[in-house]
């Protein structure tokens, strides 16, 4: 690390005095030698200068190595009195080169030179001495050589500094150093990190006197996607990644995910696979759970008692739970169990392989379908048609979870709507007057006839009860079970009824259609005693008094997480009607996508509605909340999620008039479903609600043209609403048409604009958006139609990955070159704040930067190396500067 300062040639030394340069020949070579050697005389005082020696500025500390031979005084006869055997070094500092100008007073003595080794007659010996000059601090210096009568000869003057040279330490680059000296033994020198490495702390070390570099400070560390081979960050191998800054290598890409090119930050899930929520991204992915098997219905004590087997594959994962869905059927229509069946110890969220189910009614037909449920079904059972359910295409003799339960007061019975193709399994028990059951028949077998062709189902089997005996007590439970067999089947199938049955389930009923409304709160809502409700803490503020988020306890069943809206005192008789209203309308309602009615408290003085609560409250603010956190395919599962809501409430013949992300709520597995109901709600509840000529209000910019010119709400309408809340949940939230007016929307709709694609939208989904949105209501797609497309998308990721053209001017309505108030941006946070991204100020600020014209020269490498990751995020921030840059277009209208 020694680093030569002066090559010795250049040392030509121009002032002499009595010295003398002489040729030697030393060991055979021959070289040239300063001499002086005036040893019989007294007073000697003789002096040789170097040139002018440059110093680079930093080394103040300079090593200056003599070879020289002294000869022994003895050898000179009579010369011992005047002999010298040494010789003195000094040195002269100036900031420019002097030329030949001597001034001996401007020179220090920096050491008087003895020989270590005397040269006598007839033998040399050379001497190497090495002196520091300390502090130097001018431009350049001179050294000196005093003779004061010794006989020597210099042979050699080697000058030189030490540096620390440039280094790789802990994936930081630290530059040649020029060592301190006695003012500053250590010399603290900071570093960076080498490419694609990234520190916390800024990386130091210290370079010693010496030129040893010691104790290196701050860690650097490979950034995501690259990991340390031989002091640098190399990108992880294709098939490994690594998804944090960190000391470690790149780990193999973990089971059933996509091995991805080299530098992967994380190996997303292959096809069909998919990570819980809670999952971490760097873990495995799971496949989704088959269907249970073995479902089987026993009856014990009045009760019947399902039991199956777990599913075959779990898809890798150990969350698994059953849920159970109940159709019953009087006659020809069939409806949701709802809350008219007990399940123990819960229809959902079963963790054991088996449930009872008592208060069923006689006369009526049951069909129980077990559900399987992990972590990751949270996700797709929004998305794809639940895993539970048998194939759709099945080949194999797979026993399917449908399990029927009649409950019958005869002794025969004739099942009608069978499918053909289908091996049916039947067993007749019987039951006495009391519930408990007696004895049961063999199981058998009988498979319908017919193929796949053969569309209305079958009514040929006919059974009668072997066990006559039984009869006379009472009823007999029958029991049927249908194993597939070379059928095709669709998810609908499994409701075990032919597709006329299935349509309609229900249909909504009026609660105005009821003189006395108490009536149908009673009819529609279970009453609960208010003591079974703890209130825990305020959630939010509904239009007719607060609502809370709290625990309902009834005795019997296991408590549950519930929201509660509670009714403000000093409320009227209308405005009492008006709030039960909505659990009349939701009472009616069993679906996994609507909001649940736990039920009312109405015999007390503080009427609530009790309602499943949902953790992560309203999609609009959830959305906003977690703005760029969700891949498409998640965004469009929740959309799925919600047109499964809406199908069924169209169905039902509701029609919502309020859909807007803002009534949808979000629980903690991330299903979204609808609520907001109600009679007056839309007209006064809603602050989005909007006075219109004719007194109602109205949420203009989520409300079907026909709806605002003429009162036409149906579910046509609410698909136009739809279509509204997948531009919302696509753009996280943003609110639809901006800061348009009321006025600027309706007048842009009716000229046939509509809503530009948000960023990064698959252009599939924007394309159903646009025909949500057709003027003519009779041409917009039925909720049942949007559940097959969006299910469809959600079943070939491909389909999301052609993203719909937009333009970042419009779409994320980033302000093209000024603030607000039209002047141009005077901060970085400024500018932050008007695109929505404040949270990286500190970001920006820690990097340096701290100007706009810095933002104007960012590169989007720059961006994402100050810390922002999140794609959404990035694409906002670097359109923006795109924007900010291009400063001629100013674009002021959307896309047709
Ligand atoms: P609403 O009167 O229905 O609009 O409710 C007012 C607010 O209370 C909503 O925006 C939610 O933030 C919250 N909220 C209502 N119902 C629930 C629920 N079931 N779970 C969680 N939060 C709710």
């Amino acid at each position: 690390h020694g680093s030569l300062f002066v090559p010795l040639t250049l040392l030509l030394c121009v002032v002499l005095f009595q010295w003398e340069v002489i040729q030697r020949t030393l060991n055979g070579s021959q070289f040239y030698t300063f001499s002086v050697c005036n040893v019989g005389e007294r007073e000697q005082d003789n002096w040789l200068r170097t040139t002018f020696i440059q110093r680079r500025p930093s080394a103040s500390r300079v090593f200056v190595e003599l070879q020289f031979i002294v000869r022994d005084c003895n050898s000179f006869d009579g010369a011992s009195l005047t002999c010298k055997e040494t010789f003195n070094l000094f040195t002269s500092e100036s900031d420019a080169d002097v030329g030949t100008t001597f001034r001996k007073g401007q020179f220090k003595k920096v050491a008087t030179i003895a020989p270590d080794e005397i040269t006598s007659k007839n033998e040399l010996r050379i001497n190497t001495e090495t002196k520091v000059v300390e502090n130097l601090s001018r431009k350049g210096f001179y050294l000196a050589f005093q003779d004061i009568g010794a006989c020597i000869a210099l042979l050699s003057v080697r000058v030189y500094y030490k540096t620390c040279p440039a280094t790789v330490k802990s994936l930081a680059s630290f530059p040649e150093t020029v060592a301190g000296g006695e003012n500053q033994a250590l010399r603290e020198v900071s570093g960076v990190c080498v490419e694609n490495a990234i520190s916390e702390e800024l990386p130091r070390i210290y370079c010693t006197v010496d030129g040893e570099w010691v104790v290196p400070v701050g860690q650097c560390q490979c950034k995501p996607g690259y990991e340390e081979v031989e002091d640098e960050c190399q990108e992880c191998k294709a098939g490994s990644f690594k998804a944090e800054a960190s000391g470690d290598k790149c780990t193999p890409c973990p089971a059933n995910t996509q091995e991805l090119d080299s530098g992967a930050v994380v190996c997303p899930c292959m096809d069909g696979f998919y990570r819980a929520p809670n999952d971490p991204p760097t873990g495995p992915c799971s496949g989704l759970p088959s269907a249970p098997r073995d479902l089987v219905a026993t009856t014990s004590a009045g009760k019947l008692l399902l039991t199956w087997s777990p599913p075959e594959d779990t898809g890798g994962r150990t969350d698994i739970t059953y849920s159970i869905e109940c159709q019953r059927c009087e006659g020809m229509v069939c409806q949701s169990c709802g809350e008219k069946i007990r399940y123990e110890p819960a229809g959902v969220g079963l963790t054991d392989t088996k449930v009872s189910v008592s208060e069923l009614d006689a006369h009526l037909n049951y069909t129980f379908t077990v559900e399987a449920h992990s972590g990751v079904t949270v996700l797709t059972s929004q998305a794809v048609p639940p895993a539970n359910r048998p194939p759709s295409t099945s080949d194999d003799n797979l026993d399917v979870t449908t399990y029927t339960v009649l409950i019958l007061e005869k002794n025969s019975v004739q099942i009608k709507d069978l499918v053909p193709g289908t091996a049916y399994l039947f067993r007749v028990q019987a039951l006495s007057s009391d519930g408990s059951p007696g004895g049961s028949s063999m199981e058998e077998q009988f498979e319908t006839s017919g193929t796949e062709g053969n569309q209305h189902g079958q009514r040929s089997t006919c059974f009668f009860l072997k066990n006559e005996t039984s009869l006379i007590h009472g009823f007999c439970i029958f029991l049927f079970r249908k194993r597939n067999s070379h059928t095709r089947q669709g998810p609908e199938d499994t409701y075990f009824s032919s597709s006329e049955q299935l349509k309609p389930l229900k249909t909504y009923v009026d609660p105005h259609t009821y003189e006395d409304p108490n009536t149908a709160v009673l009819k529609f809502a279970t009453e609960i005693h208010p003591s079974h409700i703890t209130k825990q803490k305020v959630i939010g503020a509904g239009e007719f008094g607060e609502v809370y988020r709290g625990i309902l306890k009834v005795p019997g069943r296991k408590e549950v997480a519930v929201a509660i809206k509670t009714l403000k005192p000093g409320y009227t008789e209308k405005q009492r009607q008006d709030f039960l209203s909505e659990a009349s309308i939701m009472g009616q309602f069993s679906h996994q996508n609507i909001i649940r009615l736990e039920g009312v408290v109405t015999k007390f003085k503080h009427a609530m509605i009790v309602t499943e609560y949902m953790e992560n409250g309203a999609l609009d603010r959830y959305l906003r909340d977690h703005d760029g956190e969700f891949a498409s395919f998640q965004l469009v599962g929740m959309l799925r999620g919600i047109a499964a809501g809406m199908k069924y409430l169209s169905d039902m013949s509701y029609v919502h008039r309020d859909l807007a992300a803002r009534n949808i709520l979000v629980n903690n597995t991330l299903e979204c479903k609808v609520s907001d109901f109600g009679l007056s709600r839309v007209l006064e509840d809603d602050p989005e609600g909007t006075y219109t000529t004719s007194g109602g209000k109205i949420p203009i910019r989520w409300t079907a043209p026909e709806a605002i010119a003429y009162r036409k709400f149906t579910s046509a309408s609410d698909v136009w609403s739809f279509g509204i809340v997948m531009w919302e949940v696509m753009a996280f939230g943003e609110r639809p048409y901006w800061d348009m007016s009321n006025h600027e929307v309706m007048k842009a709709i009716n000229e046939a604009f509509r809503l530009p694609a948000p960023m990064d939208c698959p252009s599939a989904v924007y394309q159903l958006m646009l025909q949500c949105w057709l003027q003519d209501r009779s041409k917009r797609p039925r909720f049942g139609d949007i559940v097959s497309l969006l299910d469809k998308l959600l079943r070939s990721p491909d389909s999301l990955k052609t993203i719909a053209d937009f333009d970042p001017r419009i779409s994320i309505r980033l302000p093209s070159t000024s603030g607000s108030d039209g002047s141009p941006f005077r901060s970085v946070s400024e500018w932050l704040e008007s695109i929505k991204m404040s949270q990286y100020s500190e970001n920006f600020a820690c990097a340096g930067v701290v100007t706009m014209d810095q933002v104007l020269q960012m590169k989007n490498e720059d961006i994402k190396n100050i810390g922002v990751r999140l794609p959404g995020h990035l694409k906002r921030i670097a359109y923006s500067i795109l924007g900010l840059k291009d400063q001629t277009s100013t674009l002021s209208v959307f896309a047709v």
